[in-house]
């Protein structure tokens, strides 16, 4: 028999899938890794074990303990997940403005929900903060202790891909990979994958790939974090600070992404191979064909399936939203979406 013991235990070991249009446009193989096949759907539940498993291993964590975190809710899923394997409550601090379909996910994996107004970083009262103080407070409280997971500036998050997305990347593409490339929310994916491959081969090319609104494009191409004009739909991506878990990434260059682009590769998707994702994904593989058309024909790029388009139904998926925010929305989708706004 063959079998995982827990579901802690299947997180990871996700397939490589050759991405075809993308690959025929830029004569390079383009592989996209499945996470959105992870238990909770995304690349975060990654994140989620190994912040578990580690403050566990510290000491940090106790039996009956409550985790608290801010999240644009994947990481919220992800440690919701691996804390009821394990025993633990989550409390999770999410901006108002992510999805309803991560929220519903949020609350039937049995965390307990504090919705925030979205506000930037620099105001006090912005979900980070918020989480924050607010796990400060309930240590005070809890019987158990409280685990505040804090992925921005945990180093167990990039942990969790320097020790297993980045080396089943090497193993999968047996060692023949000439380019990695993905976009930032914490940075964890993008630190931990780019620090393994580096340190395997110096010479595989390693980018950022980053919508409009943000600070990682001009970090990564220029070398200071500065705002690109403008802002995008997509969810759970764009940084605008140089985290401890930032300064941990190796990246060699950067491609600023439209979320025109990004959708349009999302929906080209779905129609021709079957794959449904999010927006985070669209702007990783438009940065994976700029990526391939710098490095000329014949190479291997690696980007990221981030999660699962399920989680935006009602946004991406949803003529009506995407009109409003005056993105294209292809003829099919009109006829197949049923979703009202
Ligand atoms: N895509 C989605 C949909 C996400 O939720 C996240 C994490 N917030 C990312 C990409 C980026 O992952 P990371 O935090 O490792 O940069």
């Amino acid at each position: 028999m063959i079998f995982n013991k827990d579901v802690i235990e299947a997180i990871g070991n996700t397939p490589l899938i050759k991405l075809k249009r993308a690959s025929e446009l830029t004569g390079c193989t383009i592989l996209g890794k499945a996470e959105f096949m992870n238990p909770g759907q995304s690349v975060k539940d990654r994140a989620g074990k190994w912040m578990i498993l580690e403050a566990e291993r510290r000491g940090a964590l106790k039996p009956g303990g409550l985790v608290v975190e801010s999240t644009a809710g994947n990481t919220g899923i992800g440690l919701a997940v691996v804390a009821s394997a394990r025993g633990y409550r989550t409390l999770i601090v999410i901006p108002e403005t992510q999805s309803q379909e991560k929220k519903d996910m949020l609350r039937l994996c049995g965390a307990e929900l504090v919705e925030a107004p979205a506000l930037p970083f620099a105001n006090p009262n912005n979900y980070q903060h918020l989480g924050k103080r607010l796990a400060e407070q309930l240590r005070k409280t809890e019987p158990n202790g409280v685990l505040f997971a804090d992925q921005w500036n945990n180093l167990d998050n990039p942990k969790a891909h320097y020790d297993s997305t980045g080396p089943e990347i090497w193993q999968q593409t047996d060692g023949k990979v000439d380019g990695f490339i993905c976009s930032v929310g914490t940075g964890g994916t993008l630190a931990g994958v780019s620090r393994y491959l580096k340190e395997k081969n110096p010479a595989i090319v390693t980018a950022c790939a980053d919508p409009h609104g943000f600070g990682m494009y001009e970090l990564f191409k220029n070398g200071q974090v500065k705002s690109t004009p403008g802002d995008s739909i997509t969810e759970g991506i764009g940084l605008g600070r140089v985290t401890p878990v930032v300064e941990t990434a190796k990246v060699d260059t950067a491609f600023l992404i439209s979320d025109e682009e990004a959708v349009t590769i999302i929906y080209d998707l779905l129609e021709h191979e079957g794959l449904c994702l999010g927006g985070s994904t669209g702007v990783n593989i438009a940065g994976a064909i700029q990526l391939a058309k710098q490095l000329g024909p014949g190479k291997t790029i690696v980007t990221i399936l981030c999660d699962s388009g399920n989680r935006y139904q009602s946004k991406l998926f949803n003529p009506a939203f995407m009109r409003s925010k005056n993105l294209p929305v292809p003829e099919w989708l009109e006829k197949r979406s049923n979703i009202e706004l």
